[in-house]
């Protein structure tokens, strides 16, 4: 089934709202497999909304519309798409009764203009009746052709669609689609995608895309089968391989994200962990603390952001501070040492960065990073290079801490 989504509204075409009903239905129709190939805006403009339906069913099984079912004049989805269907449109009295309900609930007065939005096909129509708002919601369907129109307010619209549109959708495709998502840490979308692209490229079903999202790298693996069940199976070897290409930066599955593995991680080995941070100021300690129940194993945050700080809370040597500076791989370390040691746990982790704008050197240029990590008493550190605004900088020097500390539990589990 092909499908078009057609917003209709001049304020959509001015720019007033956001079409969100729009990234809404096109999101929902991709999870029930329904290939959308355009998305179209029209304002409330009778020649042209007939001529965007017509042209729309030249190319297109379903067209979902969204906005202009309102009471007045310039409200003609439906009378236009009646027209297409040859089809009369007559007046349902229990839609007529709902409306009247509506506005005896919320205590406004109807007007005669809302007869109109009562009007539904005479016969090959389905109402879809409105529990949020006035307008109900059509469905037209002849020869093969299904037009469904639903309100404009998205409060409106989502409960509709999933309520109604939704099953009725899933009745007219003979499958069911699922997809499942893999999490990949540390790796840019498009190194990600030329290191399985192989396998992305064998792949018709499932289907396997790679997307960016919130800095990381994603890969939705989609399968269409006649049932759940079946659809899953299907993805499973596929999500086996792409997990064993990628390693241990394929990082989790599903909606989740990379604190919350390493809180787990933490939690099921009983590791106790405290944080000393320099650039990150508390971030790191922070996004640990997202995850309930951390208080088990989190002891402790300390953003030591002086030298005297490090010295004096973290036992940092003043010789390193002057050999080395406070941005170093040497302070990096003794400050994930000393508050492992002072604190008791059995990580400690550190950062101490330059996150800019000023303050940079020619040798240590800003977005230079340290990370330190004392581990059952072994201390590592690490160097990384970012680039990006101050912030940029202090949100990647986190994430890159939390995906070190998540990679050596995972060496520490396998040791
Ligand atoms: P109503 O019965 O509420 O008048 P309607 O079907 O006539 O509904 P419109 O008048 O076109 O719908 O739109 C009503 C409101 O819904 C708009 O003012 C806007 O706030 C919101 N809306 C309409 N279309 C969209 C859209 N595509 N995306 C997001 N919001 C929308």
């Amino acid at each position: 089934m092909k499908a078009e989504i057609l917003a209709v509204g001049t304020e959509i075409l001015l720019g007033d709202i956001l079409n969100t009903n729009a990234q809404f239905l096109a999101q929902e129709l991709a999870t029930l497999g329904i290939d959308v190939y355009y998305q179209t805006v029209v304002g409330d403009n009778p020649k042209r909304l007939e001529d965007t339906i017509f042209h729309a069913f030249s190319r297109a099984d379903l067209i979902i519309t969204t906005g202009g079912l309102g009471p007045t004049e310039d409200d003609l989805t439906k009378e236009t798409a009646a027209k297409y269907f040859e089809e009369e449109l007559v007046l349902d009295e229990r839609a007529l009764g709902r409306i009247r309900k509506y506005f005896d609930k919320t205590g406004r007065k109807m007007t005669e203009n809302n007869i109109k939005q009562a009007m539904v096909p005479a016969k090959h129509g389905i109402v879809l009746y409105n529990d949020n708002g006035t307008a109900p919601g059509i469905i037209m369907e002849k020869n093969g052709k299904i037009i469904v129109m639903l309100p404009g307010p998205p409060k409106e619209v989502v409960p509709m669609f999933r309520k109604q549109v939704r099953p009725y959708l899933e009745r007219k495709q003979e499958s069911t689609v699922v997809s499942e998502i893999l999490r990949v840490a540390n790796v840019g979308e498009s190194t990600m995608e030329s290191m399985v692209k192989d396998i992305i490229d064998a792949q018709t079903n499932p289907t396997i895309a790679p997307y960016a999202k919130d800095s990381e790298a994603i890969l939705r693996v989609t399968a269409k089968a006649e049932s759940a069940e079946k659809a899953e199976e299907m993805i499973q070897p596929v999500m086996e391989k792409l997990k064993e290409r990628l390693g241990e930066a394929a990082y989790a599955m599903g909606e989740t994200n990379l604190q919350t593995v390493v809180a787990k991680m933490l939690l099921e080995q009983e590791k106790t962990i405290a944080v000393a941070e320099s650039c990150t100021g508390g971030m790191v300690v922070s996004s640990l603390v997202e995850y309930p129940g951390i208080s088990e194993v989190l002891l402790e945050g300390c953003v030591t952001y002086s030298n005297d700080a490090k010295m004096r809370r973290l036992g940092v040597q003043k010789e390193t501070l002057d050999t080395y500076g406070a941005v170093s791989a040497e302070t990096a370390a003794e400050m994930a040492e000393g508050i492992a040691k002072t604190s008791g746990a059995a990580i400690g982790i550190s950062t101490t960065g330059i996150a800019g704008p000023d303050g940079g050197t020619e040798e240590k240029p800003v977005g230079l990073v340290y990370l330190g990590l004392s581990i059952d008493g072994v201390v590592k550190t690490k160097e990384i290079r970012l680039a990006g605004s101050r912030s940029r900088i202090r949100e990647r020097a986190v994430y890159q801490a939390l995906d070190w500390l998540r990679k050596e539990m995972l060496h520490g589990e396998q040791r």
